[in-house]
């Protein structure tokens, strides 16, 4: 099953084009294989936990679009239901039922949501949720972490993860400075630093945002006592939690990272896999703030295409098949597996590794650790990650072409492609 040599003829072919007709070629900065080297692969078709490309060639997937595939690609039943809900249209601009169903099943499951709002995109739920967080509080500043990425929004463009920190961008021009004076950041497990930018900024802040397990500076989970931490001084100091769960949430437990800690924080962002591969994202949390938003309050925000009837549909489908009794004991079985092989394989072979997993959301840093934040992360050997992402390519395996992105598994990952993937490990680690 393992190719050692890979065609890609036509990926190179489409690449080229698109790089005249699209910035980088792509719609989405991190997919241009820019860290990590070479072209990216175009893919022709997604099945359960396998990629082709325009080539032909079969992969084992670890990126799972970014998340949202954590049933695996193209589950036969979300297939079904998307047909059955095509037949009827594809767009209402209107209400429609299944976001009814859909906001049930986040409030029933994700502790803080007493109330929940639909948008298109984890972006668009994170700057929505600034705009409440700033319009209950009447205070304007936000604390937010080094590494942490909220989506592409100008007041979170300051130390962000993902693709800025995949490609090194300090920040981004075209943000005025005056919309990020307002961004407090503070080193991701330093609740003192947190502490100390709210002892300086006395009834100035609105609230802390951060991503509870960090996946968009590679994998960081909290230490221990720093969720209830911030809890403890966001109280303290009448301010609001806020977790992005925008990655963790149906992810690392379905209730999300929350339920996982046991930290309920006041409001929450959600989307990836609650989209079930469409277009989705969300915010939600306590009533009394969730009560401010336009049409009940005075807090506007609207959406064309928010609520879409295929969305919810992907998305409804997709959290039942998680609500199945067994599915998280199942990824965290799979991927403890994977992460567990990778760090021996990379114990025999010497290299200076680390990381772990939290159910179906997983790293590996090339340093020794540990890793707490992401100047720990940054120690990472990204010469060494590069060979190794191409490596694992030319052997059948995608990972996220980049050192600081989480990867993903899937319910349809089998025990048989972690054998091969490890196996894919052992050669290219030995060869490194
Ligand atoms: C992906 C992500 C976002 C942005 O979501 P988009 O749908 O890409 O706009 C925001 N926050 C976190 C934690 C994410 O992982």
């Amino acid at each position: 099953m393992i190719t050692t040599s890979l065609k890609t003829t036509k990926s190179e072919e489409i690449f080229a084009a698109a790089q005249k007709l699209m910035p980088g070629g792509v719609s989405s900065p991190v997919r241009a294989f820019k860290s990590v080297g070479g072209q990216p692969i175009v893919f022709d078709r997604v099945n359960g936990a396998y990629i082709w490309d325009v080539d032909g060639n079969q992969y084992i997937d670890y990126v799972g679009t970014w998340g949202p595939a954590i049933c695996g690609h193209a589950h036969p039943e979300v297939i079904k239901a998307l047909h059955e809900a095509l037949e009827k249209g594809t767009s209402f601009g209107a209400p429609c039922f299944q976001e009814n169903v859909l906001a049930e099943m986040v409030i029933d499951a994700v502790p803080s949501v007493e109330m929940v709002r639909f948008v298109n995109s984890g972006t668009e739920a994170c700057m929505s949720v600034l705009r409440l967080m700033r319009a209950f509080t009447g205070r304007e500043k936000i604390v937010k972490f080094e590494g942490c990425y909220h989506g592409h929004a100008d007041m979170f463009l300051v130390k962000a993860g993902s693709g800025v920190a995949t490609l090194g961008l300090p920040d981004s021009p075209g943000v005025p400075k005056s919309t990020t004076s307002n961004t407090l950041t503070a080193p991701f497990n330093d609740l003192e630093a947190v502490q100390a930018l709210f002892e300086e900024n006395p009834g100035a802040i609105a609230g802390v945002i951060l991503e509870p397990v960090v996946g968009n500076a590679g994998f960081i989970p909290p230490d221990a006592g720093f969720l209830a931490g911030l809890r403890e001084i966001t109280r303290d100091h009448e301010a609001l939690l806020v977790f992005d769960e925008v990655m963790t949430g149906f992810r690392i437990a379905y209730g999300g990272a929350q339920e996982k800690f046991g930290i309920t924080p006041d409001l929450t962002t959600l989307g990836k896999v609650i989209g079930g591969g469409l277009p989705v994202g969300a915010y939600g949390g306590r009533k009394d703030i969730m009560q401010m938003v336009a049409p009940a309050g005075s807090m506007y925000q609207a959406g064309t295409l928010s609520g879409n009837p295929l969305a919810m549909t992907a998305g409804i489908k997709t959290l039942e098949i998680l609500h199945q009794p067994g599915t998280y004991d199942q990824l965290d079985r799979m991927t403890k597996r994977l992460t567990d092989g990778l760090l021996q394989i990379a114990k025999e072979t010497g290299h200076a590794a680390c990381g772990g997993n939290i159910s179906g959301m997983f790293g590996l840093f090339f340093t020794a650790g540990p890793v707490h934040n992401y100047e720990d992360a940054k120690a990472s050997d990204l010469s060494k990650f590069s060979r190794f992402h191409r490596g694992m390519l030319e052997r059948g395996v995608y990972l996220a072409p980049s050192q600081f992105e989480a990867g993903f598994t899937s319910l349809a990952h089998t025990d048989a492609d972690i054998d091969r993937t490890l196996e894919a490990a052992r050669e290219v680690m030995a060869s490194l």
